[in-house]
This record gives structure tokens, C-alpha cells and sequence, in this order.
């Protein structure tokens, strides 16, 4: 296998398409368990990490960019980074423990196209964007846009994700991301809601994002979740009991979610139902907060 370490995207582009079967990586935390686990190597693997850009986190004062190999503890060790989306801190410093998450990247943890992956709910919730890069320059899509199926994404032969964009979230607006595993640590999400909730002058919900991991072959958006929210009043740090339900029931009943060792589809519906209620009520508290 070759090994190839660019410090520019220009450089990694061309090694992309200049070889057969060759690959991008980031932290490895992925790539290096499947080739152990006998998944087919790939004859060159690209090192994503010496290129500045794509690891470098700035707050431009309108959005946040995070490259896309950024070691996702950078994330949850940055205090302004926590304060504005203290969501995607928290799914970012769920994955894996101290040690995966010094490697780990979001670019790694979207494009391993794991229904799973704890950042992506988070991200989607956020109306994040990717910036993607190949031999005709740099397009933009919605981060929610890439994962097309496990294992899978939309990205096309020669391209990568050179970075995220974060909208600055207005005044008055939360985040927050649940997930539940059957272990406490160092297991992978039976479900994970990720929430975003913008209030108005008046303390009421002017909108909201809602995203659910592991339900489906990917990421999945709650529409009717999101449009019982919208124009809901906030009494004592909740919406009505009423649209509280029809949260709960939009997040269930918009999962797809399979049966296997960590849960039965009933039983990841009824948490998605429950994480999702829980992430509202967190993203309002905290939009309140601010
Ligand atoms: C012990 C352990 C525990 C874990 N726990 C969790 C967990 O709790 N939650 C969770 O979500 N994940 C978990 N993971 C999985 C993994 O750590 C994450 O998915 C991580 O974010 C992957 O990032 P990476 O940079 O290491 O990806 P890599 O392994 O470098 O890459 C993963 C895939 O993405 C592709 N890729 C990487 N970067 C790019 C890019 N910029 N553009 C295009 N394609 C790219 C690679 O080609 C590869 O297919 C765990 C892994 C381990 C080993």
C-alpha cells in the first residue's frame, strides 16, 4: 500500500485521480478497524491531516469553518465553539473516548456513512454545510445531502470534503444532541436526536431543526416534528404538552430503523420518540439562556 501525505488540496486532488483505488483519510479510526477486520484496503490511502485548511477551526465572525480532518476534540475543548453549538460539541465528544477522539475527524465520522455516526444528526440539526473539492474546484451541499446509504455517500470519484460551514445561530437559539447506547461509553447510538431551536422576541418558537441517527439507513429530518414547533408558545421552559406528543410522534413514526443486538424497531421508535422530546426541551432551555 501507498501512503501519501499532500499539504494541499491542489496536491490531493491530483493524487486522487492520478492513481487507481487510492483513498482519503483523516483520523483512520474507521479505515484502519475495517482493513483489520479484512475489508478490502485500497492501494493508496491519502492523508488528509497535513493540509492546513483542513484542519483548521475559524470563527469568521458570520460562520464557523471546521476542516474537515479536525481532530473533533479540537471541538469540544473550544469554549466559543461550545457556546454557540454546545449540540455538535456534545456529539462530537461522544464518539469513541480521549484517545479516538484526538484522531477522529467530522469529515471521517459523515463519510464512513454509518447511520450511526454520532456527529451527523448534529450537524443536520444545525443546517451544516459541506464543502467539497475534485478536479473542477469546490462545490457546496448540505451536509444531510451526502450520506446516500451505509457505507455509502453522493460523493462522486476524486471528490473529498475539504470543510464545514456553520451559520452563526441567532440570538435566542439552542441546540442539543441525545443519544442512547446500551453501554455508557465506547458502544455506538441505538438512536441520536439532534435539535435546534431559534425563539422570537416574545420567548415563543420561531423555528426548529430536528435530526435522527441510527433510525434508518441514514440521517433522518422530522418535518412534522418541526412544523408543530414552529409558532409554538414556551410556558416555564416548554411547549404545550399537545405539541410536545406530536414531536414525539413525528420522531417515531419518521424512523426505518432495523432490528438488531442493540434494539428492535419498536424499541428504537419509542426512544427516538423520547430522545427527540428531550433534545427540544434541552435546545429551548439553552436558547433561553442566551
Ligand atoms: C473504539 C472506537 C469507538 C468509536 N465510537 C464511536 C462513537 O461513539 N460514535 C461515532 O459516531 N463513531 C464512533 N467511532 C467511529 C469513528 O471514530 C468515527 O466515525 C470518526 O469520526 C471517524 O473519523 P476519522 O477521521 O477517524 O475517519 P477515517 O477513518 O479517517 O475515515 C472514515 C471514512 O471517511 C472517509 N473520509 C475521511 N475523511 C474524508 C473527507 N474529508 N472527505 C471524504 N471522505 C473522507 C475515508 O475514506 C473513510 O471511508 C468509533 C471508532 C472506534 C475505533
Amino acid at each position: 500500500m501507498q501512503y501519501f501525505s499532500p499539504s494541499t488540496i491542489e496536491e490531493a486532488v491530483e493524487l486522487l485521480s492520478s492513481g487507481p483505488n487510492r483513498r482519503v483519510f483523516a483520523g483512520a479510526t474507521d479505515v484502519v478497524p475495517q482493513m483489520r477486520s479484512g475489508r478490502p484496503a485500497p492501494e493508496g490511502l491519502i492523508d488528509l491531516k497535513g493540509i492546513a485548511r483542513l484542519t483548521s477551526v475559524v470563527n469568521n465572525g458570520s460562520m464557523w469553518v471546521i476542516g474537515a480532518a479536525t481532530p473533533t476534540v479540537r471541538l469540544t475543548t473550544n469554549p466559543d465553539f461550545v457556546a454557540l453549538f454546545p449540540g455538535v460539541a456534545e456529539a462530537a465528544g461522544l464518539i469513541g473516548s480521549d484517545q479516538v477522539q484526538s484522531r477522529s475527524s467530522l469529515g471521517g465520522n459523515l463519510c464512513n456513512s454509518s447511520p450511526a455516526a454520532d456527529s451527523v444528526p448534529a450537524l443536520v440539526a444545525n443546517g451544516a454545510r459541506a464543502v467539497i473539492a475534485s478536479g473542477s474546484g469546490t462545490r457546496t451541499i448540505l451536509v444531510q445531502d451526502v450520506p446516500t446509504g451505509p457505507g455509502r455517500t453522493s460523493l462522486a470519484p476524486g471528490e473529498f470534503i475539504v470543510e464545514f460551514e456553520l451559520d452563526h445561530p441567532p440570538a435566542h437559539s439552542g441546540d442539543a444532541y441525545f443519544r442512547l447506547t446500551p453501554r455508557t461509553e465506547m458502544d455506538i447510538a441505538v438512536v441520536g436526536a439532534g435539535a435546534r431551536v431559534n425563539l422570537d422576541a416574545n420567548g415563543n418558537i420561531a423555528s426548529a431543526l430536528l435530526a435522527l441517527g441510527a433510525v434508518a439507513p441514514t440521517v433522518v429530518r422530522v418535518p412534522d416534528a418541526e412544523a408543530a414547533l414552529t409558532g409554538a408558545a414556551v410556558v416555564d421552559g416548554s411547549p404545550s404538552e399537545e405539541v410536545l406528543a406530536a414531536v414525539t410522534a413525528a420522531a417515531s413514526a419518521a424512523c426505518n430503523p432495523i432490528d438488531d443486538k442493540r434494539g428492535t424497531i419498536k424499541y428504537r421508535r419509542h426512544v427516538a420518540g423520547v430522545l427527540a422530546r428531550r433534545a427540544v426541551i434541552m435546545s429551548i432551555a439553552r436558547a433561553t439562556a442566551r
